[in-house]
């Protein structure tokens, strides 16, 4: 039931693709976390919800491992020309992201997306204060140690769409 309520959800709120795995088939790396320190996003030490914030692997492993159900979701958008558009098509994504969010409030569900937790204009973690919202923090894959690439490529599922088209991959744990 609550399966179907997912899928209805995600079909509803319009994404490209989705899969469905056992938590336990989700692959964490070390390097995801070293990648991290090394990007330029700026949310390295900044949000709650991205490394070493977001703690150790152990403890990010146990965070998505309670559920027992993964379903991987994939929008596809188009960077720009010249990735004029790369922050149009964020928003666009954090846009379905809330709307997915929204339509399953009420369930036992954990929704992860890409980016670090955007609830707040500013995380906390900028200022050295605690997390306003604990319970509601939206956390994210990479930023908890998660090989995307590597489990979109196993499932078959679009990274790279060509002609400067690019996967954003989100996940509802259940
Ligand atoms: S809820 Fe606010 S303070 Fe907490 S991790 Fe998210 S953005 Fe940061």
């Amino acid at each position: 039931m609550l399966r179907e309520k997912i899928i209805n959800a995600i079909n509803e709120v319009g994404f490209d693709e989705y899969k469905e795995i056992s938590s336990s088939d989700i692959i964490f790396a070390d390097a995801v976390f070293a990648s991290c320190k090394a990007n330029t996003c700026g949310n390295y030490g900044q949000n709650y919800s991205c490394p070493p914030l977001s703690g150790d692997m152990a403890e990010n492993k146990q965070r998505f491992l309670k559920y027992a159900h993964a379903i991987i979701i994939n929008k596809i958008v188009f960077l720009g020309k010249y990735y004029e558009k790369m922050e149009e098509s964020g928003a666009q994504v954090a846009e379905l992201l809330d709307q997915l969010r929204q339509k399953l409030e009420d369930e036992p569900v954990m929704i992860a997306g890409p980016g670090g937790c955007n609830l707040c204009k500013e995380c906390a973690a900028k200022l050295s204060e605690p997390c306003r919202f604990p319970e509601q923090k939206r956390y994210s894959l990479e930023g908890s140690g998660m090989d995307i690439v590597s489990m979109s490529r196993k499932l078959g599922m679009t990274y790279n769409a060509g002609d400067k088209k690019v996967g954003f991959f989100m996940m509802v744990l259940y």
